[in-house]
Parts: structure tokens; sequence; C-alpha cells
């Protein structure tokens, strides 16, 4: 805080009122900013800090654990203050953005000193450069490198009632958009998982669509609807692209073009004016992605474990890529599988080929390892916000590029390229190589973050700026050499030659010994300029000129250096739309090659996707329950066939004891269905199904208490999903229906939902239960199979074998689970009478009936226990009155009560 004090001071800008009670003028600067940018924290710069004010002040203090001071008045009252050294502001940024704010920065867009010749009570210019918002984020460290950062656009056509949703990732000029409906909506968000959505204030207005566009992690933000007007949206994608009709990217509903150009709106509001580098919008036809609703979305924790993790999640599993780029594509692929078995086929061939030509494999995965992030260096760059590192990158990217395209030419596998695969190499081979070595002779070893101080240009690539850098260097020996003179002829050996902004170069003498400088012969050297505490300063002409010199060359130094940056920033920007394929085309490489190295090492097959209603999984594998089990070296996972084909049975209707794994087999089908159509081999021996259209799941049990729906209130709104939506071409799995009810109620539930998916949905579904009276459904239901997890009795125990097979459980086995669990030994003697009470008594009567003499809800008193022959023997015997010899007599007469032989 005090940095800014003694900065605002210096400058003669006093915040807060002056004694006429009118704002002063930096504090009425500082109003007029904060009211164009109403709900965002202003970050108001003032020297070497941001500094907050007022509520702004209180919020950010307490959001980020900082001090709250006072400062000036404002109507009478304290200002309340906090403030944020510049230096670090990028980690208080990202505090404050992580917590959903949004930030104004305000910057200082003149020199103070330029402010002052104005006059004395001057303000510096300032204005605000760039909101930061979650969804518009650009810099390395308020990214993850692994994620996309995805800004999206939701809008509703007030004539049609059509909705789209446009998203776009700033950091790395992914722009898309696709037709939505209120039904989908969810499911599409949940999969772009935003960062933050825009909409129109009017359709936001609509409790319905703010339901659905209600999520954690991803603030709403309103705009004007006039922001989303389609006439001038497309007025504004054209100028954008530079096309006089959007008709070549695709043709474009107006909902979908409103969605495009609110985004691009909010975009340019937000990088003040700035338009970063976008790709042209690439369309989705919504029917082209394998559609996973939000609870199946979560539930399979494709991306992330229900806990919010990645690892554990499918995506730890699969992400073997080598770039930040590659990771980002394939979580991509991953939230969004295909529909089309062509496309599928594409992406199977590239990852075949990888898995066939191994040392293929391995070299392109070592060129990727040097491979920077392309995309977001290039993204920088375009908006103005890149330094010399992403100069860098850009041209070691362009160096691997040609590397790679190089290799991939020179694969000598019989049979070429597959199709994707030498469209990549091609994208690649067009790199730069010329710019590359250009950046290459400008850019020094070590770079500064930024441009702005100089020094990262190599020596020897511009006579003129080397010519100056010698001319400042070589000044600064003679400063040095000065300071020798200047001590031998003063006598004083503590004498130092220093520099500031004030005085520019200066001599600083301890007060003790100064007073040498200042005899009269002495004093025409040596000029007084200022006395600290225990210290003199004085100039000299000699030192004001060198001053002069010396700050001319540096500022001719640093103004060539930033004409060779801004100069190789225009020459990266000009052919930004090639670096940006080939950036794609390095992240598809590093996908394909990646899912290759993990279909080898975790022995994956490819999978046969076509246009059938047929499911064949012949010895498949849950691919995280298996990596666990590999990685931690207990046990190996037991693989399972699946059968349940459109025409023969669709429908499997999966019995077995708790603990079984009816619920890992149901999981790594719905993961096969996945992976598959993500373009990525299997966990299985051999696969072959027809494309699923959507793939839905009932198998969480969490309530949702903040949307006021119960735990069972969830698992019906899942099932009312399922049998309103799914259809011959989808992939349905069930995990236990109608638990959170009563049994009969749930018994009901559960049967009408099968014979529903059956008759009505037809669709192909793996339905596990503990209600074993379903399973004489199958007798009625031709296209309905039974059948249960195998499980093997021995000696009072019973062994999991997890394997699945033909026909029906005759238990549950649910009190041998509770007992490995550690419920109390009482409560388990307890439950086993009343289950064979129950099971007894249960088809005659029902439970209610039971109640009068077997109470089921009221504290359950311990049963009398049988007394054994042991027990009564040891009740009889008086300890203190055997001899040793008597004792061992009653051991040997124990042992044989209970059959056991003498040695
Ligand atoms: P419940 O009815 O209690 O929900 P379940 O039958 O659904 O149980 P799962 O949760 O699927 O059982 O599996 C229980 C445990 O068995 C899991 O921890 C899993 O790791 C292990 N398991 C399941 N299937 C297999 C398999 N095929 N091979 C090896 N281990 C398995």
């Amino acid at each position: 805080m005090q940095g800014a004090v003694n900065e605002m001071d210096h400058m003669g800008e006093g915040v807060g009122e002056e004694s006429s009670g009118r704002a002063t003028p930096v504090m009425a600067q500082f109003l007029v900013l904060k009211q164009a940018n109403p709900g965002s924290l202003l970050f108001f710069r003032m020297g070497d800090f941001y500094e907050l004010f007022f509520e702004d002040a209180e919020v950010a203090a307490k959001a980020l654990g900082i001090t709250l001071t006072k400062r000036g008045k404002h109507l009478g009252e304290d200002i309340p203050m906090c403030g944020v050294p510049v230096h670090a502001a990028d980690a208080y940024l990202q505090k404050l953005i992580r917590m959903g704010h949004r930030v104004a920065v305000c910057e200082q867009l003149e020199d103070p000193a330029e402010a002052r010749k104005r006059g004395s009570k001057a303000v510096v210019k300032r204005d605000v450069v760039r909101l930061v918002t979650p969804g518009t984020l650009t810099e390395d460290n308020l990214l993850d490198s692994r994620t996309h950062n995805f800004l999206a656009s939701v809008t509703r056509s007030k004539a049609t009632g059509e909705m789209a949703i446009a998203w776009a990732d700033i950091s790395s000029g992914e722009l898309a958009v696709m037709q939505t409906s209120a039904a989908r909506l969810s499911a599409d968000l949940t999969r772009l998982d935003p960062r933050e959505i825009i909409a129109a204030d009017g359709l936001l207005a609509d409790p319905a669509v703010m339901n659905l566009l209600d999520r954690p992690g991803a603030p709403v933000t309103p705009l004007p609807s006039v922001r989303f007007d389609s006439l001038a949206a497309e007025r504004r994608l054209q100028d954008q692209f530079d096309v006089k009709a959007l008709d070549g990217f695709g043709s474009f509903s107006r909902a979908e073009v409103s969605a495009l150009g609110g985004l691009l709106e909010y975009i340019v509001i937000t990088q003040a004016g700035k338009v970063p580098h976008l790709r042209p919008p690439r369309r989705e036809v919504a029917s082209s992605v394998l559609l996973i609703d939000p609870a199946t979305r979560a539930n399979l924790e494709l991306t992330r474990t229900l806990a919010g993790d990645r690892r554990g999640s499918l995506l730890s599993v699969i992400d073997l890529a080598i770039t930040a780029a590659g990771s980002r594509c394939i979580a991509a692929r991953l939230s969004t599988p295909l529909c089309d078995p062509y496309a599928i086929a594409n992406r199977l061939d590239e990852v075949a080929h990888f898995v066939t030509d191994a040392s293929l494999r391995e070299d392109v995965r070592k060129l990727l390892a040097a491979m920077p992030d392309l995309e977001r260096a290039l993204g920088r760059i375009a908006i103005g916000r890149g330094g010399p590192r992403d100069l860098a990158s850009i041209r070691d990217a362009l160096m691997i590029a040609g590397h790679l395209a190089h290799r991939l030419g020179a694969s000598t596998t019989i049979g070429g390229l597959p199709e994707n695969l030498d469209k990549t190499c091609e994208t690649l081979s067009w790199s730069d190589l010329d710019l590359a070595q250009e950046l290459d002779a400008a850019l020094d070893i070590d770079l500064p973050v930024f441009a702005r101080d100089g020094g990262f240009v190599k020596q020897g690539y511009s006579t003129d700026l080397d010519g100056n850098r010698s001319l400042r260097d070589e000044t600064r020996h003679v400063i040095a050499g000065l300071q020798t003179r200047y001590c031998e002829i003063s006598g004083i050996k503590s004498l130092k030659v220093k520099h500031n902004n004030v005085l520019g170069y200066f001599i600083e003498a301890p007060a003790t010994s100064a007073t040498a400088l200042q005899t009269p012969d002495k004093e025409a050297l040596f000029i007084h300029r200022q006395t600290v505490a225990n210290a003199m300063r004085f100039v000299t002409a000699e030192l004001a000129s060198l001053d002069q010199r010396i700050a001319a060359a540096a500022e001719k130094a640093l103004a060539l250096e930033q004409e060779i940056f801004q100069s190789l920033c225009a020459r990266v920007t000009a052919r930004r739309d090639l670096f940006s394929k080939i950036a794609d085309a390095a992240a598809q490489l590093d996908a394909a090659s990646a899912l290759a190295e993990v279909a080898e090492r975790r022995r994956y097959v490819r999978p046969r996707v076509d246009g059938s209603t047929r499911f064949t999984v012949r010895g498949g594998r849950h691919p995280v329950v298996e990596a666990a089990l590999q990685d931690q070296a207990s046990g190996s996972f037991v693989a399972n066939d699946c059968e349940i084909s459109g025409e023969a049975k669709r429908l499997c209707l999966l019995t077995g004891p708790n603990m079984a794994g009816k619920s890992t087999y149901l999981r790594q089908n719905a993961l096969i269905v996945i992976l598959a159509q993500m373009g990525s081999f299997v966990p299985a021996a051999e696969a072959h199904f027809g494309a699923v259209d959507r793939l839905f799941s009932r198998v969480g049990a969490a309530d949702d208490l903040a949307r006021g729906r119960s735990t069972f209130m969830v698992e019906m709104v899942e099932t009312a999903a399922i049998l309103n939506q799914a259809t011959e071409k989808s992939f349905v799995i069930l995990d236990e229906i109608g638990r959170g009810t009563a049994t009969y109620d749930g018994l009901s539930i559960a049967w009408a939902t099968l014979e529903h998916l059956h008759g009505v949905n037809r669709c192909r579904a793996l339905f596990a239960t503990h209600y074993h009276e379903l399973t004489q459904l199958a007798a009625k239901l031709p296209h309905l199979a039974n059948a249960t997890m195998k499980v093997k009795e021995w000696q009072d125990q019973i062994i999991f074998l997890h394997e699945v097979v033909a026909g029906v459980a005759n238990r549950s086995y649910g009190i041998h689970v509770a007992q490995i669990a550690g419920l109390p030994p009482a409560v388990i003697r307890r439950a086993q009478t009343v289950l064979e009470r129950l099971e007894h008594e249960g088809s005659k009567a029902p439970a209610s009936g039971l109640a009068g003499d077997l109470p089921l809800f009221s504290a359950v008193p311990a049963p009398p226990a049988k007394e054994s022959a042991v027990e009564k023997k040891l009740a009889q015997v008086a300890a203190d009155d055997l001899s040793p010899r008597d004792a061992l007599a009653l051991v040997y007469e124990l042992k044989g009560l209970l059959g056991v032989r003498p040695s």
C-alpha cells in the first residue's frame, strides 16, 4: 500500500475531495470509469499499484485477504481503499476470476511526467484497457493449459423460437455454433463446460431459460438484447472474417448468426476494442455428435470424477498427449463423440496407423515433446498481448511442424498415410520456415516475458540497434570511471554515482563527509541538489550531459527493439490463419498418436462402428477400474461379453449380488461406446456396434437439493428423460430403478419402465436390478434376456467372480456385504433372522403383516442365542477349583466336543 500512496503524492494525484468539497480530478476520473464499467471490480492503476476504491475495495479486500484502508473523503465519508502491486497483479486477478468476479483493468496511458507538463494539478490519462472475465482469458498463468476456456453465447429467435449456442476460446481462436433447443441446451452446455455464458437480458428474464443456464463455475452475464440483433451480427461477422457473405462457412440460421454476433460483440467489449484472432465459425450439426445428457456425463466420470477431480476420470486414463494442445484435443473429442460411422472410421484409421507403425509413433511423440503451445501464443500475439517468449514459441512450433511433416512424409508404411493423417502432413508442411529462421536470427537466448523493457533482440540482428546499445553500455563504463575520479578529487572513498528517475545520474556522499564537496573550489564542480537522511546528493555538468546521451541511446535502443518486435508480430499475425491450422494439425497428430499409445499400453482394440443396431462386445473391460487394478498391481480385471443386438435380445436384465460388479459392467459398455465414437480404440477383445445417437444412464443416486429435488425425484427425472427421448439407436444403462421408494411402488415403476423400453423405445439397454421378480418378464418380452453375475459360495463365504453369465441370481447377499462393511454382529444376526422369516412368509403375506410379531422398525432386542455343548460344559466348570492336570483334561474334552481329533 505504501508504494501507492507515495506514488500518488509524487504525482500530486490526491484521492477524495478538495477543500471546496469537489472530488479531486483523479477521483472524478475514477468515478467516470467506474460508472462506465458496472458489474466489474475496477483495478485503477496508480504508479506501481492497482488501487480499488469504495465497495470494490471492500469486496476485493475480503476476497483476496488484503488490508482494507481509508483514503480521503467522498460526500463526507471515508473512502475505503485497497491495492495490489502491479508486478503481482496476475495472481490476484486469477483468484478473483476463479471466484467468479469480473475485473476492469484501468491503465495509465501516459507517463506521469507528461501529465505534469500540463500543470501541477493535471491528472494522468487513464482508461480501461480490458475487462478480465472468466470466459475471455488469454494469459497462460490464468488458464489451465490442458482445458479449453470457452465463452458461450445462447440465443432464442423471437420469430421462430429456435435456439442456438455459439462458443469461442479466444486463447486458441476456436469459434463454433450449433442449433439447440430447450430440451438439449443443458446437455450441450455440459459438454462444452464453458467458463462464462452470455445471453440477452430479455432471454434471461425467462426463468425456465435461466434455470437451464444456471450451472456452477460458469457465471451468466446479461447483455442488452440489441447486441444480439441478427442483422448487425451478420455485418459484424462479415467484417471480422472479411467476407461479403457468410455462406462460405455454412448456412447459418438467424439464431446461430445472432449467437455468433453477440459473442463477437462481447469479446470486443472485453478486449477494449481489440479483436482477437478467431478462426471462421465452424457449424456443428446437432445430429453429428453423440448426445450425452448432463447426468450421464457426470455419472460416467468422463472428464472429471463426481468429486470434481481429473484423476480417476476416463480422461485421466486416455490422455497420454505430449502437448497441452493435444490434451485439449483429446478432452474435446471425449466430450463430443461423433455419430457418423465414416468420420469415426477416419479417426480410427489414424490411430491404427500409429499402432501399426510404432517407430513413427515414437518419433512423432519425441518431436512433439518440444512443441510449444502455438495456439495460445498466436492468440496473445494477435490481440497485442504477446511477448518475446510467444515469438520464440512460434519459431519453435514452426520448426517442429516442419520436422513433423518431414517425418510423416517419410513413413513407408504399406498403404501410405490414411486420409486424415495425409491432410495433417500436408498442413504441417506449409510451415513457414523462412519466418522461423528470421525469428531465430532475431531472438536472444534468454527472453523476458514482456517486450516493454527490451533486451530480447540478438546481438548482430540489427546494426542500428547494436550501435545504440554499445553507446549506451560504453557510456556506463564512462560513469564507472567518473565515480573513481570523483572519489579521488573529493577524497571521499564511499562516494557513489547513482541514478533515479528524478535526478538522473547524481553523486551521493555520506552526510558526515559531504561537506568536503561544499568548499568554494569544489562547489564549481559539484552542484548540490538534495539532502536525504544521512546523505547529500550532487550533480556535475559532465554527469548531466552523459545522462542525456545515455538516456537518448537507451531510448533509441528500446524504440528500435519495439519496432523489431512489432514488425515480427505483424508478420506472424499476417499468417495467423495458416499458423492456426498448423497448431490444429499438430494437436490432432498428438491426440491420434497418444490414443495409439494408450491402445498399445492397455491392449485396446479397434472397434467397428456401423449403421446397424447391433451391439457386440467380446472381452470388454472397464477402462478406469482396469487401469486402477493395473497401476496398483492388485489383481486383474475380469473381462465380460455383452450381446444386445437390435433384432435379437436388445435388453439385458442383470441381477446379482451386491458388490458383484453390475455397475462396473453397465458403465464399461457405455464407456466403450463413447471411446469408440470419439475415435479411440476400446478396452475389449472385439467390439462391433451400430453408432449410438444418444447415450442415457440412470446410475447415480444423489439429491439435487439446490433445485429442490430429493434423491428419488432426481431418479425419476432421469428415468423420465430416458423414456421420453431414447430412440432405436440409443444406448441406455439403468442401474437400479425405484429403490428410493416403497418396495411395491419401486418394483412397479421398474416393471413398467422395462416394458416401455422394450416395446416403445426399442433401444439397446442394460438394466441392473435387485428386484428379482423382474426376471419373470423374460418369458413375456421376446427381446429381453436375463443375465447374472456369477459368485461362488465357499466355507460360508461368497467369492465374487465378476463374471456375467446368462441366467438369474438366486440371492442378493446384501447381508453378507453388510458384514464385510463392518455392521455390528448383533445387527447382522438379527438381519439374518428377519430375512429368513420374510423369505419364508413373504410370499404368503405382505411385509406389513409381519409387523405384529416381527417389528421391523422398532428397536431390535438381541435374540437369545442357542448354547453349544462347549459353552454348556464351560458354564459348569469351576475354574478356580481346577488343578493343572484337570485343566489339560478339560481342554482335551472340549476339543472332543468340537470334533477335533487328538493329535
Ligand atoms: P452394488 O449392487 O452393491 O451396487 P455392484 O454389483 O454394482 O454392487 P460394482 O460396484 O460394479 O458392484 O463392483 C464392486 C467392486 O468389484 C468394484 O470395486 C470393482 O472394482 C470390482 N469389480 C467389478 N467388476 C469387476 C471385474 N470385472 N473385474 C474385477 N473387479 C471388478
